[in-house]
């Protein structure tokens, strides 16, 4: 079983914050729609004869689609592609895109599961953030997938912003509850270089939050939503039971997937892949059958530190036994004696075969796994 992701690098506006790859260029929709279709015919064979289990749009903003683009999509995908019928499908938007009409087209079409870019619930955080929606049409899209029958749906929200206190996070955690939707992916606020985010930082014109800070809202968004049911399956990410991301878990747990359009990866066990992250480029690419495609084979010292990284990442932990018979006795004493003083710290744990972050380890759990990693 494999995913395939397909990149929609196209935004009305650009958020503050944002490094993803994605243009607010429409004019190049339909050609991006050729290509993507001429991709699939051309890297079908990427991942063997595996059906997918997950297919999941992302973007950009891949809620700027309208259904014309989705049927042609999906046609091309189920004649290209073997999909499994019980695949999870997963359309990342944008609550101010989904309209009353935008969320009945959405029956017209397989998805059943929509991750919205909530962000906060908060109007001047969105203002900040430079996103587009406010914070009834965050609540009125939910209702709205809803009504139309989608009921598995993710949002997305980002703390740590600057100037944000302690009751404001509670309160939009308080306002995620409120929605009562089965996942939760919640994420710091990250100055990437690059972004007009950064600008203000190194201009001085807006202070990062204290790290502290930063701690005592992690652990708040741990406890309440433990305490409202969520399972916290990733560092990153929460669940209520059945409802945890196939998609996403697929990338953690090592299985193949095929990414397609401007800047998207693909793994397929061996290597790893990414498209250019342009869209002109992308297009000209495709035209000449020549995708203009960056490629890293995987030698054991990175498959290692894969496997370490997204194990940790994960409820699931490291799995002690098959880290053994994958890379071999030398690696396996290598991370047993670079997680020993963790181990004794109590920030990891090691129970039944499987290393795993322990409570506390997960509030350091970026440099617990450069710890473990092979260099
Ligand atoms: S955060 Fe999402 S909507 Fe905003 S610019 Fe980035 S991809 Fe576009």
């Amino acid at each position: 079983m494999a995913g395939l992701y397909i990149h929609v690098p196209f935004c009305a506006k650009r958020c503050l914050y944002c490094d993803f790859y994605s243009n607010t260029e429409m004019k190049y929709k339909e050609p991006y729609i050729d290509a993507i279709i001429q991709e699939m015919e051309l890297r079908k064979n990427y991942l063997g004869d595996e059906s997918l289990e997950t297919i999941y749009f992302g973007g950009g903003t891949p809620s700027q689609l309208q259904a014309a683009d989705f049927s042609r999509i999906f046609e091309a995908i189920y004649r290209i592609f073997p999909v499994d019928t019980s695949a999870e499908i997963t359309l990342e938007a944008n609550p101010d895109d989904m309209t009353a009409e935008y969320a009945a087209n959405l029956r017209l079409f397989p998805f059943n599961r929509i991750s919205m870019g909530v962000q906060s619930f908060k109007e001047a955080d969105l203002r900040f953030l430079n996103r587009r929606h406010s914070r009834e049409q965050a609540f009125q899209a939910v209702e709205r997938c809803k009504d139309n029958d989608i009921h598995n749906i993710s949002i997305d929200l980002i703390y740590g912003l600057p100037g944000q206190t302690e009751k404001e996070w509670e309160s939009n955690l308080r306002d995620a509850l409120r929605l009562d939707i089965p996942h939760i992916s919640a994420y710091h606020l990250i100055y990437e270089e690059g972004t007009t985010l950064y600008r203000l930082m190194q201009a001085e014109k807006i202070i990062p939050v204290e790290d502290e800070l930063s701690v005592s809202f992690f652990s708040t968004l741990i406890y309440i939503l433990a305490d409202a049911g969520y399972l916290h399956y990733e560092i990153s990410n929460f669940a209520r039971p059945g409802f945890i991301s196939r998609h996403n878990s697929a990338y953690w747990t090592g299985k193949k997937y095929l990414g397609l359009g401007p800047a998207a990866h693909s793994y397929n066990g061996t290597n790893r892949q990414w498209n250019i992250s342009s869209l002109p480029h992308y297009l000209k690419g495709i035209s000449e059958n020549q995708p203009d495609t960056e490629k890293e084979e995987l030698d054991i010292n990175t498959r290692y530190n894969d496997f370490i990284i997204t194990g940790l990442r994960t409820m699931w932990g490291v799995k002690l036994s098959d880290l053994k018979k994958l890379f071999g006795e030398k690696k396996f004493a290598y991370c047993l004696e670079m997680a020993s003083p963790h181990l004794t710290q109590g920030l990891l744990s090691l129970e039944n075969d499987t290393l795993k972050l322990s409570k506390q380890g997960i509030f350091i759990s970026d440099s617990i796994m450069s710890d473990l990693l092979y260099v």
